[in-house]
């Protein structure tokens, strides 16, 4: 048996053996074939292939269920490196993952998203291959980038991004597969989010869940039917920038009037707690902006927990108008849990009663009957994790698994058709 070659009518059962080892369903050939219904010979070949290919390894004798024992199978995560980036507005968090993603290498750094595409990518990819560097050689089989911003998804280009300047446009998945020559997905960060929520929350992966996040902007990650809802175009859950005032004062950064973020976004908080301050309305804020020569969104979150007054009125007033705004999505969606994260959401119990109270009041009873609304778990590694499992799932799906196992991995496959290098 030449176990160097898979032909095409192998494919199929490679790619489930494969994946049953990976997710752990199976551990052993018997299992393999119970799992399965595959026929012991045919199961063994596989394994072998698998083997072969470096996917899978042999362990240790597993214990007997009368007869012989069996091998223990496992999948050999070491094989390669998946990259996960998430571009925060003021940070960059970066993690070199094994293929079972766990992080071998992580690196957060602070970087403004606002010094444009060049110096933001060639800034996250040095550090990236220092990383790289630090262990054995190791190919990297996919990148996973967020962004804060909309993404359309099919192309990997922001669109108009209201706090990226010069980003729009910017083709972010051609210009690391072509530093890293590995197959790349871009998404706004939300979105990551909300996949590394659920993730470690460890769901039910057909459910419908939202998740929202509250920071200096806002938006929401959709996941429906287990898999992130990206809409037509890559905006779906888009909601900062809903109007929900006709107010001509309200003016926001995106230069429209009236969105949601510039009344209950962090930004928008931070504003008018500077005005209370130069007032005299807070000495909690009025420190604040003497020692760190502004009022930033944490400060407002801090003030807040701290007792003070008007840090409390902003906080209500956003947790109120988040809480219309998802009452709306509840009722639109009628998710199973609705997570909420962010540094306005982190500012304590106050944010999150004053939202649950408004979902609860305002959307149809069938909608919050089961409904759970809870602080996000992860904070800010959920991005990173989100963006890990995007790659993976991207590459260890059945069809992408079905074009690249002949060429042995998703790099070699990834440049037979866009180069020619390959390693
Ligand atoms: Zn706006």
């Amino acid at each position: 048996m030449h176990t160097s070659t898979v032909f095409p009518d192998q494919i199929q059962t490679l790619v489930t053996v494969i994946n049953l080892v990976r997710t752990g369903q199976a551990t052993t050939r018997p299992e393999l074939g119970q799992i399965s219904g595959l026929g012991r010979s045919v199961v063994a070949q596989r394994v072998e292939q698998a083997i072969h290919l470096g996917l899978l390894q042999n362990g240790e004798l597993g214990p007997s269920t009368g007869g012989r024992s069996p091998r223990q199978l496992s999948f050999t995560a070491d094989r390669a490196r998946f990259v996960a980036i998430e571009f925060g507005v003021l940070h960059v968090g970066i993690a070199v993952l094994d293929l079972d993603l766990n992080p071998r290498m992580q690196s957060v750094q602070e970087w403004d998203i606002a010094s444009g595409p060049d110096s933001s990518l060639e800034f996250v990819a040095s550090i990236v291959e220092g990383l790289l560097a630090e262990e054995p050689v190791r190919p990297v089989w996919g990148v996973g980038v967020g962004v804060p911003g909309p993404v359309e998804f099919s192309t990997g280009r922001p669109t108009a991004p209201p706090i990226m300047p010069g980003w729009d446009g910017f083709d972010i998945r051609r210009w690391f597969e072509s530093r890293f020559g590995a197959p790349t997905f871009v998404d706004n960060d939300v979105n990551l989010m909300a996949i590394g929520e659920f993730e470690a929350l460890e769901v039910d992966h057909a459910s419908d869940q939202l998740f929202v996040k509250v920071g200096s902007g806002i938006g929401a990650g959709v996941i429906s039917g287990g898999n992130v809802h990206r809409g037509s175009n890559g905006a779906a859950g888009d909601v900062g920038h809903i109007a929900i005032t006709d107010r001509s004062d309200i003016v926001c950064r995106c230069g429209q009037i009236g969105c949601l973020e510039a009344v209950a976004g962090g930004w928008a908080l931070a504003r008018e707690g500077a005005i209370a301050a130069a007032e005299g309305r807070s000495d909690y804020l009025a420190d604040a902006l003497e020692t760190h020569g502004e009022i930033r969104p944490t400060d407002i979150a801090q003030g807040a927990r701290a007792g003070d007054a008007v840090c409390a009125a902003l906080i209500s007033r956003s947790g109120r108008t988040v809480g219309e705004m998802l009452a709306t999505l509840v009722n639109v969606l009628n998710p199973a849990s609705v997570a909420v994260g962010g540094s306005i959401a982190e500012a304590g119990d106050l944010f999150l009663s004053v939202v649950r109270e408004t979902v609860y009041r305002r959307s149809l009873p069938l909608a919050t009957r089961d409904l759970r609304i809870v602080p996000s778990r992860m904070g800010h590694g959920a991005g990173v994790l989100g963006a890990g499992r995007l790659v993976a799932e991207r590459v260890f799906r059945p069809e992408s698994m079905t074009s690249w196992l002949p060429l042995t991995s998703p790099r070699r496959a990834f440049w037979a058709v866009y180069g020619s290098r390959a390693s």
